[in-house]
């Protein structure tokens, strides 16, 4: 699993930020990956990365503020050119799919794969074998949600040695104890899986948030997370333009992440009136309340090597 930032600025695109869009790359787990948000010109952004446009199984939308939109007419339509035949799932607000189709039906835009709307409703919005994803809803000047991303239990390694000792053959046997079937030998010996194979792992949680006011609902849903991706579109100087404007500090992104215990947090939707010089401070004040912080730019990826979560350089 690995996220890479596309957009982190607020409001208005900027020569070093895009407006808002990430990616969570799911290419190991199951050969695709998500999208949150579409801010303008996401896929121009994509260009510049190794994202192939068909492989986009979902997109979450946050908000339909225009920055975190704009962009999903002109990548849903590349992605017919670019010989995207997958289902793709959008799930967001109600309007969301009106508007889109809207704006397909006045441009002649023929979408050549299904797209299957699902308006979000607070509570558990997909669910499979993998992974379990619940939203719930923000404080912003508009209907805005956060998304709770959680990979359930990996199974544990078989080992192989241990099964062997018990008797078990090379072949399909194996592969039934790794994925949790208890087997009986030909010769009537039952080996059961939990002998052979190490425990469960603790799959991620992943809270990607939209925009918001500091607000008990972004706490929930970063509860023991390994990342929270927060909004800090003011600092503590303009703290009460934040909650005006229905946005965050930096400082109190980093109280969410506190409170909520979670490992890490990746700042974003970062405005334009910061030079890159105060970008540092930004941190600084972060990192005294949860250390743990980053002030994320375009394109940066993050990926976990064992339990911790690290920039990758690129
Ligand atoms: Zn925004
Ligand atoms: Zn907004």
């Amino acid at each position: 699993m690995q996220i890479q930032f596309l957009g982190t600025g607020a409001g208005m695109p900027s020569k070093l930020r895009n407006t808002s869009a990430l990616a969570l790359k799911l290419l190991e787990e199951r050969g695709t990956l998500w999208l949150f948000d579409c801010g303008e010109a996401t896929q121009h952004q994509i260009l510049h990365t190794s994202i192939r446009p068909r492989k986009i199984e979902k997109i979450f939308i946050t908000h339909l503020h225009g920055d975190h939109i704009f962009g999903l007419p002109g990548l849903l339509s590349s992605r017919s050119f670019l010989g995207g035949e997958d289902t793709l799932t959008i799930y967001g607000p109600k309007g969301l799919k009106e508007w889109l189709q809207f704006s397909f039906d006045v441009s002649n835009t023929h979408i050549t794969y299904p797209i299957e709307f699902v308006e979000i409703q607070e509570g558990v919005i997909f669910e499979d074998d993998q992974f379990i994803v619940s939203a719930l809803e923000l404080e912003h000047v508009i209907q805005c949600y956060g998304f709770r991303v959680e990979q359930k239990p990996l199974p544990g390694e078989l080992l192989i040695e241990k099964a062997r000792e018990l008797g078990v053959p090379k072949g399909p046997l194996l592969g039934k104890l790794k994925n949790g079937e208890d087997i009986t030998l030909e010769n009537g010996t039952v080996v059961l899986s939990n002998d052979v194979t190490s425990p469960p792992k603790k799959g991620l949680i992943v809270t990607v948030l939209g925009d918001t006011r500091f607000c008990e609902n972004a706490k929930l849903l970063g509860k023991n997370a390994d990342v929270v991706i927060h909004e800090a579109t003011f600092d503590h100087s303009t703290s009460s333009h934040a909650a005006n404007y229905g946005h965050s500090t930096n400082v109190e992104a980093a109280k969410i992440a506190k409170e909520a215990n979670a490992s890490n947090l990746l700042i974003n939707h970062i405005s334009a009136r910061f030079l890159p010089s105060d970008i540092h401070q930004l941190l600084v004040e972060a990192k005294e309340i949860f250390p743990n912080s980053h002030i994320v730019n375009d394109f940066d990826q993050f990926i976990w090597k064992g339990q911790q979560l690290l920039k990758e350089e690129s």
